[in-house]
């Protein structure tokens, strides 16, 4: 039985998170979120409220946990009794930056592994920077975070907009109103 941690900065959680949540699940006796505390970037949601958002969109897998850490993953993956580290992988662009990671964190704990795990195939151009600047400009993410999030996006960005309707100018040349004359008045 081996238990595993899930870290990231999860600025919001999106579909694509609880995707690769939802197979760990399975695969680990349990998982503990990590919410990465970094003071060094400035996220749209504050700790609390990512701790908040992922614990309301977990509540159907008992196996998950959530809290935060600040510090190094592999210093985290000792204080929870965990063997395993999960990243999700989505696209060749990731793998550079999740290779010298992985590689980096077994070399300052020899015992530490990470696991990779792919979304399906809808969610892998998904990523929260996506999902705030979408929100931002008015767009709907409906389809690709849970409704909670929605829901806190709209109340921090405010509602998407309507969609934005192109007007098409009449065939031909438009007809101009007929000059009337100024009447003379009567005196
Ligand atoms: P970080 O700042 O650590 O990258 P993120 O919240 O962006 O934090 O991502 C946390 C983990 O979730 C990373 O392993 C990332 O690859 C993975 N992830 C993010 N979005 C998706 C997605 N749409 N599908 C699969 N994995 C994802």
């Amino acid at each position: 039985m081996v238990k595993a941690i899930y870290p990231g900065t999860f600025d919001p959680i999106t579909n694509g998170h609880l995707d690769i949540l939802s197979r760990a699940a399975l695969l680990f006796e349990e998982v503990q979120v990590v919410v990465a505390v970094n003071v060094r970037k400035n996220t749209l949601f504050s700790l609390s409220e990512r701790l908040e958002l992922i614990r309301d969109c977990t509540l159907h897998l008992p196996n998950v946990h959530v809290s935060s850490f600040e510090g190094l993953t592999v210093d985290c993956l000792r204080r929870f009794g965990a063997e395993v580290v999960i990243r999700g992988l989505r696209a060749v662009s990731d793998f550079e930056y999740e290779f010298q990671m992985a590689l980096m964190n077994k070399k300052l704990d020899p015992g530490c592994e990470t696991v990779y795990l792919m979304p399906s195939e809808q969610y892998t151009y998904l990523n929260s920077s996506v999902i705030r600047e979408i929100a931002a400009l008015g767009g709907s993410v409906s389809e690709f975070v849970p409704h909670a999030v929605e829901a806190k996006l709209r109340k921090k960005l405010g509602a998407p907009h309507a969609p934005i309707q192109t007007v098409v100018p009449p065939k031909g040349r438009a007809k101009l109103p007929k000059k009337t004359k100024p009447r003379a008045k009567k005196s």
